[in-house]
C-alpha cells in the first residue's frame, strides 16, 4: 500500500515564478521592464532578450507585479494544508538579492508573507477539525551560514549544531529550540525573535541575510481520535541566500569562501531536486548542510514548491536568465 501511495504522489515538485514590481529607483534611473506577462495566466512567460529576441519559459504559476500576497498564498495552501495529514512539506524562495525572496516568505507587517499565512492556515484548519484530529503545532528557526547552522531563537547562537540522523531514519538536529505555538498572536512574535536574531554579530544585516540561508520549521504532532493513528510532519519553509555571481574584484577572502559555500549550497539544491525530478537512485542530500536539513521533506512521498523570484528590470536580465534556467532544471 505505502509503495502504491508513493507511486502516485511523485512527481511532487513545482515551480512558481514571482516577478517584483520596478522600483522607484529603477524607474528613475531609467531601467525598463523585459517582461511580457501575455499568457502569465497559463504558467508562460516571456521575456525580451536584446530588445526583440523573445524567450519563453514554463512554469506552474507565474505571477506578475499586480499580483498580491493574496493571490501568491491561495495557491500554495493546499500543499501547506497537507502537512497536517502527515506529509512533509518544503517551500523555498530562490533568487538574486533583490527580487524579493525575504517579502514573498516573511513579508512585512502590512503585507505578510507566505511564513504567516501558513501558520494562520495551518490553525485555522485545525480548528475546523477538532472533532477529528487533535493537533501540536511547534517551530525552530535557524539559518545556514558558511556551511554552519545558527538557531535563531537560542539565547546562545553561538552553540555548534550538527545534523543526526534517528533509528527510523529522519533527520533532526539536538539541541535546537523548538517553541510551541498556540495561537497566531504568538506566531509573528515568534517569527519576530527569530527575524531580528539574524542581525545580532553582523554589521550589515542586509548583506547578512542576503548570503545565508533562513530557514522556518514547522513541525505539526497529529493524532486522529478516531482510529487513534499518530502522524509527525515537518514543513520547512527556506529564504535561500541571493543567487547572484560576485564581481570577480568583489571576491577576496572571507567574500570569496562565502560566495564559495553559497553556490555549492544552490548547487546541491538544484542537484537534488533535478535527480528527484528525474526519479535518479542516488539523490545527493550529503552535499551541504542545506540539503542534508531538508533531506525527510524532500523526496520520498513530500511535497516541494520552489517560488523563482526575478526582477523585471533590462540591468538584471542576465541574472533572471540564469534563475530561469536553474529553475527549468529542476523542474
Ligand atoms: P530579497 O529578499 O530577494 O533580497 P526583498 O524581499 O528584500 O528581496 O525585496 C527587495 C525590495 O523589493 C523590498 O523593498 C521589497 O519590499 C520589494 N518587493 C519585493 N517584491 C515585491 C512585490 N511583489 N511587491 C512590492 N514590493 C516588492
Ligand atoms: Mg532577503
Amino acid at each position: 500500500k505505502l509503495h502504491n501511495q508513493l507511486q502516485e504522489t511523485k512527481g511532487n515538485i513545482r515551480v512558481f515564478c514571482r516577478c517584483r514590481p520596478l522600483s522607484k529607483s529603477e524607474v528613475i534611473a531609467g531601467c525598463a521592464s523585459v517582461m511580457d506577462f501575455d499568457t502569465a495566466k497559463d504558467g508562460d512567460l516571456g521575456i525580451a532578450v536584446n530588445g526583440s529576441n523573445k524567450k519563453s519559459f514554463k512554469f506552474d504559476r507565474v505571477y506578475t507585479p499586480k499580483d498580491d500576497q493574496v493571490d501568491v498564498f491561495a495557491d500554495a495552501a493546499p500543499m501547506v494544508v497537507s502537512v497536517l495529514d502527515g506529509y512533509n512539506v518544503c517551500i523555498f524562495a530562490y533568487g538574486q538579492t533583490g527580487t524579493g525572496k525575504t517579502f514573498t516568505m516573511e513579508g512585512n507587517e502590512t503585507n505578510r508573507g507566505v511564513n504567516y499565512r501558513t501558520l494562520e492556515e495551518l490553525f485555522k484548519t485545525a480548528n475546523e477539525r477538532t472533532e477529528t484530529n487533535t493537533y501540536s503545532i511547534s517551530v525552530s528557526v535557524l539559518e545556514v551560514y558558511n556551511e554552519q547552522i545558527r538557531d535563531l531563537l537560542a539565547i546562545e547562537t553561538s552553540k555548534k549544531l550538527e545534523i543526526k540522523q534517528a533509528s527510523e531514519g529522519s533527520h533532526h538536529i539536538p539541541g535546537i529550540v523548538e517553541a510551541k505555538v498556540e495561537n497566531i498572536q504568538q506566531v509573528w512574535n515568534v517569527l519576530q525573535a527569530g527575524s531580528s536574531a539574524r542581525a545580532v554579530g553582523s554589521n550589515n544585516v542586509n548583506e547578512h541575510s542576503s548570503r545565508s540561508h533562513c530557514m522556518l520549521c514547522i513541525m505539526v504532532r497529529s493524532k486522529n481520535l478516531i482510529t487513534g493513528e499518530s502522524t509527525k510532519s515537518k514543513l520547512w519553509l527556506v529564504d535561500l541566500a541571493g543567487s547572484e555571481r560576485l564581481a570577480k574584484t568583489d571576491v577576496q577572502g572571507e567574500r570569496l569562501k562565502e560566495a564559495q559555500n553559497i553556490n555549492r549550497s544552490l548547487s546541491a539544491l538544484g542537484d537534488v531536486i533535478s535527480a528527484l525530478a528525474n526519479k535518479s537512485s542516488h539523490i545527493p542530500y550529503r552535499n551541504s548542510k542545506l540539503t542534508h536539513i531538508l533531506q525527510d521533506s524532500l523526496g520520498g512521498d513530500s511535497k516541494t514548491l520552489m517560488f523563482v523570484q526575478i526582477s523585471p528590470s533590462d540591468q538584471d536580465l542576465s541574472e533572471t536568465l540564469s534563475s530561469l534556467n536553474f529553475a527549468t532544471r529542476v523542474r
